[in-house]
């Protein structure tokens, strides 16, 4: 791709990264969160991030609670559907390694057992902040990458 068009798509996804969110299993509790960071009062829009109905349209994937048996395939289709680059983060204790629900007869532990995750917000539920926090971190950090990958493709 051309360096001009490649930097201008990577500024267009860090300023306004859409976002879906799927619930693996949680409690509700961290889905709570994740609706309180995206709504006024927290406003993750005010970064530019605005929630999907659809993984295709979407660049991150928010998943809460530890990954259930029956929505193991579900959350792997929505995985695929995904466009690249696409980034998932990990929202709350049982997201990052299951939490209290590991080792439950009807678990597969955390999400990262199913699909690559980029971020990793722990708490029992995870903070509103916290979530704005690490999802703007993980784009500061694919921008820089992406930047650094540009300089030495122009070497
Ligand atoms: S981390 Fe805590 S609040 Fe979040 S889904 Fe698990 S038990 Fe519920």
């Amino acid at each position: 791709m051309i360096k001009p068009i490649r930097k201008l798509i990577n500024w267009a996804r860090i300023k306004s990264p859409w976002i879906i969110h799927f619930n693996t299993g949680a409690c509700n509790a961290c889905d709570i969160e994740i609706v309180a960071a995206l709504t006024p009062v927290y406003d993750l829009e005010r970064f530019g991030a605005l929630q999907k109905g659809t993984p295709r349209h979407a660049d991150v994937l928010l998943c809460s609670g530890p990954v259930t048996r029956n929505l193991k395939d579900r959350l792997n289709r929505i995985y695929d559907q995904m466009p690249e680059p696409k980034f998932v983060v990990a929202v709350g204790t049982c997201a990052c390694s299951g939490g209290v629900f590991d080792g439950c007869y009807n678990m597969l532990s955390g999400i990262d057992e199913m699909i690559p995750v980029d971020a990793y917000i722990p708490g029992c539920p995870a903070s509103p902040d916290a979530i704005i926090d690490g999802v703007t971190k993980l784009l500061k950090a694919h921008e820089a990458k992406e930047e650094k990958a540009l300089k030495e493709k122009s070497k």
